[in-house]
């Protein structure tokens, strides 16, 4: 028997960061949108556990031993299932690594998915979701999907409605970014002087109405990410990518997460694919895909 899931990417349209934690982490007010970017988790009967990884970031930049975050999901279900890790795991990736797309937090979240069904653990899904909080800050909100606002360090997820589907573009520019980097630039950043310390959060509120309502023109205009001055500050041609989706006819761009994502967001469905096709002719993106959410988090096709 085998079985496969999948889940999907994440876009923060705001990502407010507080100061640092004692615990070393920053309180985060986010909101998550999942878009139709995908990667695969496929799971089958092992003897231990045994993981190879094909697509983005295969053979470089993706570990395939415990390091792996479906690695550590599947030593994380069996010890609370109180079964053996034994399964045989193969990821396809579709978002790229290291990203500011949550893509090894996708994967965690397919992995829980797919293992508890291979050994028919059938853990609850409130079990699913501390167990992935355990893993990492975004893997709840990769099994949860859709559109949420996050707290504490991003894991404690309440759902937020929206009206419609909302039309983007992803630029991948250049290498990937190491989130500790880019939070660890925002506290020198800070200490600085150089930007607000974070003790006033953004408020949620003007991209809950307009995910609520819309107009696109609202959501771009209420769009922001904390995180987006200290990536810019480690990739200064990140500038010029967003500039190059602005001029591209995005009604509003930010970077993903820690980036170096920028996501583009597009009037319509059919501005998406018109303004794809003109960031790819450009030269700025080493990837450039159209994607549009909220879709559904982490669940099993087969
Ligand atoms: P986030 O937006 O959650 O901060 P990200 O999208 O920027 O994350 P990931 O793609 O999750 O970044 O990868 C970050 C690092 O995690 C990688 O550089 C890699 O070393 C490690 N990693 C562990 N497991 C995976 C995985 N399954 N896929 C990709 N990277 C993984």
């Amino acid at each position: 028997m085998t079985v496969v899931a999948r889940a999907p990417a994440k876009i923060n349209v705001l990502l407010a960061v507080g100061p640092l934690r004692s615990d070393g982490f920053h309180e985060l007010r986010t909101v998550y949108l999942a878009v139709g970017l995908h990667d695969t988790v496929t799971a089958g009967p092992g003897e231990g556990l045994a993981l190879t990884v094909s697509g983005e970031g295969a053979g470089g930049e993706v570990p395939v031993d415990g390091r792996n975050l479906v690695w550590r999901a599947a030593e994380l279900l069996a010890a609370h299932a109180g079964v053996r890790a034994d399964a045989t795991l193969h990821v396809d990736k579709s978002i790229p690594a290291a990203a500011g797309l949550a893509g090894g937090s996708a994967d965690a979240a397919a992995a829980l998915v797919a293992l508890d069904a291979l050994w028919g653990t059938r853990a609850a899904r409130s079990d699913l979701l501390e167990l992935a909080a355990r893993l990492g800050s975004d893997v709840p909100f990769s099994l949860l999907g859709g559109v949420a606002l996050g707290t504490g360090r991003g894991e404690q997820l309440a759902p937020v409605l929206t009206d419609r589907t909302w039309h983007w573009v992803l630029g991948i520019a250049g290498e990937g970014l190491s989130t500790p980097a880019v939070y660890a630039e925002l506290d020198r950043l800070r200490a600085a002087g150089r930007v607000p310390d974070g003790t006033q959060l953004l408020p949620a509120e003007p991209v809950l109405a307009a995910l609520r309502s819309g107009p696109p023109s609202a959501l771009a205009a209420a769009l922001g990410n904390d995180l987006q001055a200290p990536a810019l500050g480690l990739r200064p041609e990140l500038r010029r990518a967003l500039r190059a989706a602005t001029d591209a006819g995005a009604v509003g761009a930010l970077v993903s997460g820690s980036g170096p994502t920028v996501a583009a967001l597009a009037e319509d469905e059919r501005s998406a694919v018109t303004l794809a096709a003109t960031l790819a002719g450009e030269g700025v993106f080493r990837t450039v895909r159209a994607a549009s959410g909220p879709v559904p988090g982490a669940r099993l096709i087969s």
